[in-house]
């Protein structure tokens, strides 16, 4: 029971009282409630006079059964509630689950693992790598199965078969990783990765996990895709918690589908994990939306990859739609295919479009410019990772303004106008 004191403060308020708290503010009440508490040695807590607190109150953080208490020993509370709702992110919700696993298995570990260390590593892959990872996903039943696994894996002493992850990384900031991609970047033991992961985001990883860049490229496949299917495999075989890291969404023009299936097939679990792929993440970053009601239904996305001086070979109908988006990707060398193409199935050479370079990060460049006009326009950019959107949703980018449409808009373009100008 609580009880609230507002009057004078005597003995009697003190007697049978296992905790008391003095918010009054007063000195002289300070003074007073500290005396009495003491006589009759109940704890108190006097609110911002640390030096008179026989107790504090920590900044708690209920997981339950997890709970954290965060304490700066009375100094600083409002620091306490600071670091607390920084843990918020990295002890996230489900770990009651973890704990009801781990709970479930304790005598179990016990009896089947008996040296101490296997015990310590046991806890160290379970927490760590794929059942508590799943189980802070919310796969509680596959969770369980993957902890049985190890369990069973480890007391036979054999290598037990690993999973693979394959994460989006999303367009290159890092603040666009999911928290999912960020824990299993930190936990991963292997980290496949490709040529368009931001550096800063393979930082993320532990200091001993093993980087491997599988180094795609457009024109520049530097690993065939059956050594990296291979490679995958082999360190997954081999007990490790694997990463296959990819730009954007590993489901968009990442052959996340052929990997999986290749991975399945040779018997190893594979889970997905999402990333904000380029199309969201330029487009954002260049302030319009992909959709628009009434103006623009649907969204196209669609590869522009196709050997130099090739036609590309889409469905030019359904793509040529006025009252939709079309983002292309890997459509820097195919852009004069594009554009002849969407005009000759009828789209105004007029619609606006954007070409947009190393989208979300800080070198960040666009070009503005009416679609007839875009393949001159993007000659500005460099050779960085280029995505193209067509659509009249970019009317709406602070960007691009109608007043002068006939050779694009955006900071890049108007630079590229001047030296048509000075070469002119
Ligand atoms: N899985 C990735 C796409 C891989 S294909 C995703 O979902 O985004 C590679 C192409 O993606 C590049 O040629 C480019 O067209 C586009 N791309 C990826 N990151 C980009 C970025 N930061 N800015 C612009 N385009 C990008």
């Amino acid at each position: 029971m609580v009880t609230r004191v507002d009057g004078p403060l005597s003995a009697e308020h003190f007697q049978d009282v296992v905790l008391a708290i003095d918010a009054s503010g007063i000195d002289a009440v300070n003074a007073r409630s500290t005396t009495l508490a003491k006589a009759a040695g109940v704890p108190i807590n006097v609110a911002d006079r640390t030096h008179l607190c026989d107790f504090i109150l920590p900044a708690i953080l209920d997981r339950s059964p997890v709970v954290v208490a965060v304490s700066t020993g009375g100094l600083a509370p409002a620091a306490a509630r600071f670091i607390r709702q920084r843990l918020e992110h990295a002890i996230p919700p489900g770990i009651s689950r973890i704990v009801e696993i781990a709970s479930g298995l304790r005598h179990k570990v016990a009896e089947r693992l008996s040296a101490p260390r296997m015990r310590a590593a046991f806890w160290g892959r379970l927490f760590d790598g794929a059942p508590g990872e799943l189980a802070l996903a919310g796969k509680v039943e596959k969770a369980h199965q993957a902890a049985e696994r190890l369990l069973d894996t480890m007391a036979e002493d054999r290598c037990e078969s690993g999973c693979v992850f394959l994460v989006g990384a999303g367009p290159g900031d890092p603040d666009l990783l999911t928290l999912r991609a960020v824990r299993l970047i930190q936990s991963a033991d292997v980290i496949l990765h490709d040529l368009l992961v931001n550096p800063a985001i393979l930082d993320m990883g532990r200091r001993e996990a093993l980087k491997i860049c599988t180094g795609k490229r457009s024109g520049r496949h530097s690993m065939p895709q059956d050594e990296i299917n291979a490679l995958i495999l082999e360190h997954a075989r081999q007990g490790r918690m694997v990463v296959r890291l990819k730009g954007g969404d590993p489901g968009i023009f990442g052959r996340a589908g052929e990997e999986a299936a290749y991975l399945r097939e040779h018997g190893i679990e594979v889970h997905a994990v999402p990333g904000i792929t380029a199309a969201l993440g330029c487009s954002a970053s260049a302030g319009f939306p992909l959709t628009h009601r009434g103006e623009a239904r649907t969204l196209h996305v669609a590869t522009g990859h196709c050997r130099a001086g090739d036609e590309l070979d889409l469905d030019w109908t359904r793509l040529a739609d006025p009252k939709g988006t079309l983002a292309l990707y890997m459509g820097r060398d195919s852009l004069p295919s594009l554009v002849r193409n969407l005009v000759a199935h009828g789209l105004s050479p007029d619609t606006p479009a954007v070409a947009i370079e190393n989208g979300t990060l800080a070198h960040e460049r666009r070009v503005f410019a009416p679609l007839r006009d875009l393949p001159d326009a993007a000659t500005a950019l460099g050779r960085g990772p280029t995505l193209v959107i067509v659509g009249s949703v970019i009317r709406q980018a602070p960007g691009w303004s109608d007043a002068s449409p006939a050779a694009g808009t955006g900071v890049e373009a108007s630079l590229f106008q001047r030296m048509l100008q000075a070469a002119a």
